[in-house]
């Protein structure tokens, strides 16, 4: 059994925004029952003791969380390297220099296209474009190392090189390019969101001659949509193999839509010390390894590559989680997937079902 390298902490479901894309689960966890510091504060000494290297401090919207500074504090003290997953709503230039000396190391802001007028509809929140674009700048101002992260979809997928020179403009060091996963609130919005192919291939062939223009200054991620690919990702590096995902409430996931397979039993850090999770908890065992696997993938030479890609995926277009990732050209429901991306392209309206807000 390997050792998981990277935490996901979902300190929150709370958000102001409401992405139509967003990876939350349809339905959201409520304040009430989120974790208090002291709880999160063993977890990351727990899995600092496990093996993991780096916080992602996610949700939602961290800065919902009062005690974010005191998060931070804590994630320090376990001596993890600390990354703020942010939509930069309620983090003014004060309240980022308290969470840099609390020991954040690094910030990963979301945009959601080049103009506020688009980006503000997608986000579903009047405002946000701006307060974002100035708190790129205090984050770069005070040295934190900066991503920008950006999702794309069928309103913005024209606009790629345009947020590539934004990102640079800003001082990020990194962008993720990541086009549209479709889970959760994404599955839901699917028709909404699905570029045509055409659309698609335009944008993943700039990416390379924008790689070369800004090798300087700025790293380009690349996240390729699974809809028109040939062979699948190695969803979070294989399942239960390098990282571990903590919900608002504390439930353990292998993956932040893993809840959406039905039957998988998932244990807590309220009941558990993480490191048993991680070796026995029913949902990390369920997909671990390759034992678990159907033709094509069992003796298939790329299953130790990419472990049959995306378990959830295959869950939502095959029926059962047990399949290869219908990404895969193998898989006898790759036809399906290439369909479900084809009725959509040209005419569905750019009408989005916004992601909820949890129940207080
Ligand atoms: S994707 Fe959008 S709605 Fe979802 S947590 Fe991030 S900023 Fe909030
Ligand atoms: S058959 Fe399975 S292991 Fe082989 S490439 Fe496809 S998804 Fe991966």
């Amino acid at each position: 059994m390997t050792q998981p390298l990277g935490l996901l902490a979902e300190l929150t479901h709370r958000c102001p925004l409401a992405c139509p894309y967003c990876s939350n689960p349809l339905v959201l966890e409520s304040r009430t029952d989120e974790l208090d510091t002291a709880t999160w504060s063993r977890v990351f000494q727990e899995a600092a003791a496990m093996g993991v290297l780096q916080v992602h401090l996610s949700g939602g919207e961290p800065a919902a969380r009062r005690d974010l500074r005191e998060i931070v504090a804590a994630a320090r003290d376990a001596g993890l390297y600390t990354n703020l997953i942010t939509s930069a709503i309620g983090l003014d230039a004060v309240r980022l220099a308290g969470l840099q000396k609390a020991g954040l190391d690094h910030v990963q802001l979301s945009i959601q296209d080049i103009d506020a007028g688009s980006a503000d509809r997608i986000a579903g929140y009047g405002g946000a474009h701006v307060r974002k674009l100035a708190f790129a700048r205090h984050v770069v101002q005070l040295g934190l190392a900066l991503t920008v992260n950006t999702v794309i979809h069928r309103a913005n997928i024209g606009n790629t090189p345009a947020l590539v020179a934004l990102a640079a403009e800003l001082g990020a060091g990194r962008i993720e390019v990541a086009h549209a996963q479709y889970h959760g609130w994404a599955l839901r919005n699917r028709d909404a969101l699905m570029p045509t192919a055409e659309q698609v291939f335009r944008a993943m062939e700039q990416v390379e001659p924008l790689r070369a223009a800004y090798s300087d200054r700025l790293v380009i991620d690349l996240v390729v949509p699974d809809y028109y690919a040939s062979q699948p990702k190695p969803c979070m590096g294989g399942w239960a193999r390098r990282s571990l995902n903590v919900t608002p409430a504390g439930r353990v996931l292998p993956c932040h839509a893993a809840e959406t397979i039905p039957g998988l039993e998932f244990w807590s850090v309220r009941d558990r010390d993480l490191a048993e999770i991680w070796s026995q908890s029913p949902a990390f065992q369920a997909f671990r390894g390759t034992e678990w696997m159907r033709e094509p993938c069992r003796s298939c030479d790329r299953r130790e590559i990419d472990f049959g890609g995306c378990r959830c995926q295959a869950l939502a277009i095959a029926g059962d989680a047990r399949e290869a990732d219908p990404a895969c050209a193998l898989s006898p429901y790759h036809a399906r997937m290439q369909d479900l991306a084809r009725p959509v392209q040209h005419d569905a309206p750019l009408t989005y079902a916004y992601r909820g807000r949890p129940a207080a």
